[in-house]
This record gives C-alpha cells, sequence and structure tokens, in this order.
C-alpha cells in the first residue's frame, strides 16, 4: 500500500499546478525525457508510439487527397535561405549553422532546415516544366531545428519531428483551394483522433507564417486557458515561384509563374494530447490514438498463474486477434493496486479485471479511465462490449473538451471587457476588429494576449452580419470587418 500512495503523490495536482503537472505527466508515464543538450528532448518509446499512430493517420489521409511522400536534405546553403526576402528575415534568429565539415571550413555556410521551402523549391524550379507536371503534390517526414531560448517538453523544442507539405499548382484558385483543404484534414485529425476541438481561421499579417500570402491555423484551447496552435497551413501566393524561379508552360504556352502551398504540424500534438485530457491521476489518451487501448490486470491472489492468468492469456488472444491494441500486465512484482496506479499514470482507456471470482463467473470486469466507472462483461461479449466502450470514452473526451472550450469562450464588447476577460479565467476573447496593426500591437502590450485566428465566418454582433451591419473593433471603436479570438497561447 505504501508504494501506491507514493505513486500518485508524486505527480502534482492538475488543478493546482498546472505546469508541474504537465512535466511530471510526460516524465513519469515516459513519454519524453530531457536530454543532455539544453532545449532538446528525447521522446521515449511510448510516447513515440503515441506519434506513430498520429502519424500514420495523417499520412493515410494525406495519400488519400494525392499526396506523395520525398525526402530532401537536412542542410541548406545560405544563399538558398536569402533568396525570399521575408522568409530569411523571419527564420534568422532561430537557425542553427554548419560552418565546418571534414576539418575545414566550409565556403558557404549551411543552414540546418529550419523548414525546407528554401531547398525544396530549388527542387522545384528544375522539376516544373509545364501544365502537365501540375500539380505536385509532395509532402516530407522530417525534424528541423529551431534555436528557442524557452523549451517545454513537446510544446517546443529546439529539434522537433514535424511533416511539411510543399505543393504548386497552376492557378491562384487551386493554391487557395489546397491551402484550405489541408487546414480541414489537421481539424478532422484533431477533433476525429485526438478528441480534442479546434477553431480554424487565417492569422493576421503578425502571426503570419514569414513569406507566406496568408496562414490559416487551427487552434486549440489548453486547459490552463492559453491557445495552442496545432497546425499551419499557408497559400504562398507566387512569392517563392519568383524568388526561384519555378516557371510553367501553360495551355496557351505561356510561360507563368507557379502558385504554392506549405503546411505543416509536429510533435507538438502529443504534448497538447497530454494536457486537454488528463487529470490528477495522469494522462488520459483518446481510444483512437492509445498505443495500449485495454490492460489486463490478473488479480495476482493464491495459485492465480494456474487459474486466472490462462484465462486472461485466452480474452489477451482473442482481443488481439479482434485488431484491438492490447497489453497483458502478467507482473508479479507490483500488486494489482499499483498496477491500477501505473495505467492510470499511463492514460490507458480501459482496464479489464480478472480475479478468481471472476473465473467462477466466466466474467471480467471493464474500468473505463475517464470515471472508472465498472462494467462485467462476460468472457464470450467482450469482443463486441470492448470496441464499443472505447467509442463512448473516445465521444466523452471530445465532449468534455467542447465543453470547457465553449465555457472559456468569452465575449467582449469593449476594451475593458476584453483587459477583464484576460485578468480573469482567460480562454478565447471574441470580439470585433479594425483590421488594424496598432490595436492588436496595444492588446498584446496591455494583456500578453495576440490573435489566434481570425474566424472563418464574422460573428453577427462582432463583424459584418447578413444584412452588412458591422460591429465594432473592441479596441478603438471604429467598423469592424473581421470576428477575431484573442488569447494568451503556448
Ligand atoms: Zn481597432
Amino acid at each position: 500500500m505504501a508504494a501506491e500512495n507514493d505513486f500518485v503523490k508524486t505527480i502534482a495536482k492538475k488543478s493546482v499546478d498546472f505546469s508541474a503537472w504537465y512535466v511530471d505527466v510526460v516524465r513519469k508515464a515516459e513519454l519524453a525525457d530531457y536530454s543532455p543538450m539544453k532545449g532538446m528532448m528525447v521522446i521515449r518509446p511510448y510516447g513515440y508510439e503515441i506519434w506513430e499512430l498520429m502519424r500514420d493517420q495523417l499520412d493515410r489521409m494525406f495519400k488519400e487527397s494525392g499526396h506523395r511522400n520525398a525526402y530532401f536534405p537536412l542542410f541548406i546553403p545560405e544563399s538558398f535561405l536569402q533568396k525570399e526576402a521575408e522568409h530569411v528575415e523571419g527564420f534568422a534568429p532561430e537557425v542553427a549553422w554548419v560552418t565546418m565539415g571534414g576539418g575545414e571550413v566550409l565556403e558557404e555556410r549551411l543552414a540546418v532546415r529550419p523548414t525546407s521551402e528554401a531547398i525544396i523549391c530549388s527542387m522545384y524550379a528544375k522539376w516544373v516544366k509545364s501544365w502537365r507536371d501540375l500539380p505536385l503534390l509532395y509532402n516530407q517526414w522530417a525534424n528541423v531545428v529551431r534555436w528557442e531560448k524557452v523549451t517545454r517538453l513537446f510544446l517546443r523544442t529546439t529539434e522537433f519531428l514535424w511533416q511539411e507539405g510543399h505543393t504548386v499548382h497552376a492557378t491562384a484558385e487551386e493554391a487557395e483551394e489546397e491551402t484550405l483543404r489541408m487546414l480541414a484534414t489537421y481539424r478532422r485529425l484533431a477533433e476525429e483522433y485526438l478528441a480534442i476541438p479546434v477553431v480554424t481561421g487565417r492569422k493576421s499579417d503578425s502571426e503570419k507564417f514569414a513569406g507566406a500570402v496568408r496562414t490559416y491555423a487551427i487552434e486549440m484551447l489548453m486547459p490552463d486557458g492559453k491557445a495552442l496552435q496545432a497546425g499551419t497551413s499557408h497559400n504562398l501566393g507566387q512569392n517563392f515561384a519568383k524568388a526561384f524561379g519555378i516557371r510553367y508552360e501553360s495551355k496557351e504556352q505561356k510561360l507563368e509563374y507557379a502558385w504554392q502551398t506549405s503546411w505543416g504540424s509536429t510533435t507538438r500534438l502529443v504534448g497538447a494530447l497530454v494536457m486537454a485530457h488528463g487529470d490528477d491521476s495522469g494522462l488520459i489518451l483518446p481510444p483512437r490514438v492509445a498505443p495500449i487501448q485495454a490492460v489486463i490486470v490478473p488479480i495476482s491472489a493464491g495459485n492465480w498463474r494456474e487459474t486466472v492468468l490462462p484465462q486472461a492469456q485466452r480474452i489477451f488472444d482473442e482481443l488481439k486477434a479482434a485488431g484491438l491494441r492490447v497489453h497483458l500486465d502478467d507482473r508479479d512484482t507490483f500488486t494489482p493496486g499499483w498496477k491500477y496506479a501505473d495505467w492510470e499514470l499511463r492514460g490507458v482507456p480501459v482496464r479489464i479485471e480478472i480475479g478468481p471470482k471472476d473465473i467462477d463467473k466466466k466474467q471480467a470486469v471493464l474500468v473505463s479511465r475517464i470515471d472508472r466507472k465498472k462494467s462485467f462483461v462476460p468472457w464470450e461479449k467482450l469482443a463486441g462490449e470492448l470496441p464499443r466502450l472505447l467509442e463512448k470514452i473516445q465521444g466523452d473526451l471530445y465532449a468534455k473538451a467542447l465543453a470547457f472550450r465553449d465555457a472559456s469562450t468569452h465575449d467582449a464588447r469593449s476594451y475593458k471587457e476584453l483587459q477583464e476577460a484576460m485578468a480573469g479565467s482567460r480562454g478565447f476573447i471574441r470580439c470585433g476588429w479594425c483590421g488594424g496593426a496598432d490595436c492588436e500591437a496595444r492588446v498584446k502590450a496591455d494583456t500578453a494576449a495576440t490573435i489566434r485566428v481570425i474566424l472563418d465566418r464574422p460573428e453577427p454582433g462582432f463583424g459584418p452580419d447578413d444584412a452588412g451591419r458591422h460591429g465594432t473593433c473592441s479596441v478603438c471603436g471604429k467598423e469592424a470587418p473581421h470576428t477575431v479570438l484573442f488569447a494568451k497561447s503556448y
């Protein structure tokens, strides 16, 4: 019993110290650890397995919409980065440089990729010749390096894993369509698999990707009232095509600059998952991205190895054959109670208990990670009942996160209301915005909140309504063509 108590005590309480809780859960559930290099993390197998499940799902969706994977070099010559002026200016402070190789000083220093537009566009300039080559729909799974001063496991680290899509199109309309299609793909991953609701919209000029015409993002609201940008999709217009000379011969045999997009999502999603759903006992993983969906814990009493364990093994085999991700915890060095706490910390959605009494009744006990609610299920019904319970948990987690998001979204019709909301429980502050950079900067200076998105559709009362009536900017009071969400962000 002492071991059990110690176990739970070692995690900070989510409601008391959110940030200490987050680090405790990430490290004690063995998702990741600090590395000897400041600002860089080690992703441990359990954390990597979660990433693999997200990655595989995204990869399937990319391929369904016609994208293909490729791989480009890690190093980018400085002269390539400098071709697009806004791009190099935006990334310069974060770039790590290689100045020596093979014991000699390099003629031109090489950037460790912070993002790959420069190297990929240099190749596209060679490959794209004719309208017949378009659209060109490539994606890369890779690591990138952005030198960060303040870092947090998964959420902001100097090196991280991601995917970056880079596409080329014949028209501006097709590029915009692609930008929005990939934004919708990120939304689907977040909502249907991670069980985290998102808001989508465009970024203001001060928050857009360096070199893009327009940046769209999915934004999540975390339990501490801060927003997390969880995926971005950029319409690059012809900016990079002009800088790198990506031109194609049109059907009318005219030489035209191509239109491009790029879009990315990262291992930060693992951090989002931890924050969004966990509780004081640890992680809670949505079943669709849980490396272990159900853990079978045989009750180790008496001659359990001869009686309980063989039946637990049969249940394991049957559930595994049914395509479920299950694990049998047959360790005899720990008590069942200790094991329960251990698997709860790791966020396994369902625990299946089986003890001597259950053997007599030919049943097992399913326990939900969300509320520890028990259901007693006959052996022959387990393979049917478990998937149903997993789907219920998936849906309940989403509903809970959505209720929190909605309850934490506040309207501000004046600057006073905006400041009060940011000083209080934070969350998303919905208000009208005139579009002025001054008003945006003033909010940031006074409250540290930034515009997370300009909403896809203006909200009546804030932006223009169906009758063409405008709301007002909650900062300056002028007419507001936009409804925006302000929040502090990660
Ligand atoms: Zn204004």
